[in-house]
């Protein structure tokens, strides 16, 4: 059979392999050491992108240099640049670069992260930082969980097996009801829905003056329900909403969680590694009284996507809710102290999301990751001095772990459809400018500008300069 080929035709030789891994490494290096010489986004159209870059595959193959050209100059400008100094919108993630050396490792070795027994090394490193995690929040040992995709999937993990608890036949899906703050994410209202829980049953508990929900209300909602024959099981508490940061009461949920028997989850993914300095560790104060907490480390843990985390007071009951043994995976069943990650969430599949983390983190030590998220607290804490220092602006919500909002409102102004267009009008013109990326909301229906100083590179002096664009846009609408 001498056209049997002898290696595979995927396989390249190693000469090959490192010309083309030095040559990414320099790119990547190359654009982080640039962020601040670039636009902070830049976005087309689909009908522009699609003229762009869109069409049939290669047959016969392409030169690597010649895709390498094609993504930098159509693919790779059209982004928002999210650990660029100047991305104030949103929460951002700005990852350091041994947290993406981590991802390009996971890769390389392709790490089958699902069944303890086919990466043990790699998932007892997944253990490991989850206990790190946990003891950061004060929550018990032997608390367990798993990396996810992002916050959504953890909140999705904790609601499903909160469910599973409360109901392990799926009997009374249709009477259970959930709790949540009119503040909370989108991602916990679609995580009722996806775990079946009808959506008239999604339960949006009123806020208080800062944001925070008002547990009286909480107290009221479940014993109504009881009442009229509902089946009140979880809590979704927000340890820092997206919108201004705000934490609900955590204790008093608590409480009322152990009172009335409920899950009790928090969905922390925006504020939760702030507890790491002490006065985020103060105002989440309750945190570790979680069944199960959300985390997001692609955000405030400096790790590129995707990346979250679910942690589980009784990890048993993640098993509980999402082991299934079938004949196929009968060699791979968890012994003793093992763990299945595939056990514990949605995915069988997964990869090592933990490596990433773990080099980063080993590689500063947590002080210097404590003290990078202390500066941006600070950040936030300044431009809310700046603004507030001058006449024409006024403050909506206070600095709260690195996010603030306000609006401008110069006297005499003072129909409330003409300030949501002014500052509308003001978002619109400094994103213009492509300089820096900022993001609006709406708090108590009044529109808002709002900051967000997580992005490691960022500067007091950066808050200086969107300071001085902002007022510059009032400058130029009045
Ligand atoms: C970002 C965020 C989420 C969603 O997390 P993803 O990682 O985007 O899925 C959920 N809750 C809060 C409070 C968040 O800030």
């Amino acid at each position: 059979m001498p056209d049997v080929p002898l290696r595979s035709n995927l396989e390249l030789d190693d000469a090959t392999m490192r010309h083309m891994a030095r040559r990414v490494a320099d790119l990547v290096v190359d654009h982080l050491g640039s962020l601040r010489d670039q636009p902070a986004q830049q976005s087309l159209s689909r009908h522009d992108t699609e003229s762009l870059i869109a069409g049939p595959p290669s047959m016969d193959g392409r030169d690597f240099e010649n895709l390498i050209a094609f993504l930098q100059e159509r693919v790779f400008p059209y982004h928002a640049r999210e650990p660029h100094p100047h991305f104030m919108g949103y929460i951002p993630s700005s990852p350091t670069f041994p947290a993406v050396v981590g991802d390009w490792l996971a890769a390389g070795y392709n790490f089958f992260a699902g069944v303890w027994s086919v990466a043990s090394g790699p998932n007892q490193i997944e253990l490991t930082v989850l206990d790190w995690f946990r003891s950061w929040l004060g929550m018990p040992a032997g608390t367990g969980g798993l990396l996810t995709s992002g916050g959504s999937t953890a909140t999705l993990t904790g609601v499903v097996a909160a469910r599973h608890a409360a109901d392990p036949a799926g009997e009374n899906t249709h009477q259970l009801t959930l709790y949540t703050s009119e503040q909370a994410h989108s991602s916990v209202q679609r995580a009722a829905w996806i775990a079946g829980i009808p959506r008239i049953n999604v339960r949006s508990v009123a806020t208080d003056d800062s944001y925070r929900l008002r547990d009286e209300l909480l107290r009221t909602a479940i014993s109504d329900d009881r009442a009229a024959g509902f089946i009140p099981f979880l809590v979704v508490a927000s340890a820092g909403t997206t919108n201004t940061g705000a934490v609900d009461p955590l204790n008093a949920i608590a409480d009322i969680c152990a009172g009335e028997r409920l899950w009790m989850h928090v969905d922390a993914a925006y504020a939760g590694f702030a507890a790491l300095t002490p006065h985020g560790a103060a105002a989440l104060d309750g945190l570790g009284r979680a069944d199960s907490v959300t985390l997001d480390p692609h955000k405030w843990l400096f790790v590129p996507f995707e990346c979250g985390c679910l942690l589980a007071r009784e990890p048993r009951k993640l098993e509980e809710a999402f082991s299934v043994h079938p004949e196929y995976l009968t060699d791979v069943r968890a012994r003793d102290q093992d763990v299945n990650f595939a056990d514990h969430g949605e995915q069988l599949t997964r990869s090592s999301h933990a490596l990433k983390i773990w080099l980063s983190l080993q590689y500063f030590g947590v002080s210097q990751i404590r003290e990078a998220i202390a500066r941006g607290i600070h950040r936030a804490e300044y431009a809310e001095r700046l603004f507030a220092a001058h006449r024409d602006f006024e403050i909506l919500s206070p600095a709260q772990f690195g996010v603030v909002c306000f609006r401008a409102h110069p006297p005499g102004v003072d129909d409330a459809a003409e300030l949501d267009e002014l500052n509308e009008r003001i978002n619109t013109r400094v994103n213009a400018t492509g300089r820096f990326l900022i993001s609006s909301t709406k708090l108590r229906g009044r529109f808002s500008l709002r900051l967000c100083t997580q992005v490691h590179r960022m500067t007091d002096a950066d808050i200086d300069e969107v300071y001085e664009a902002i007022v510059e846009a009032l400058r130029r609408e009045t």
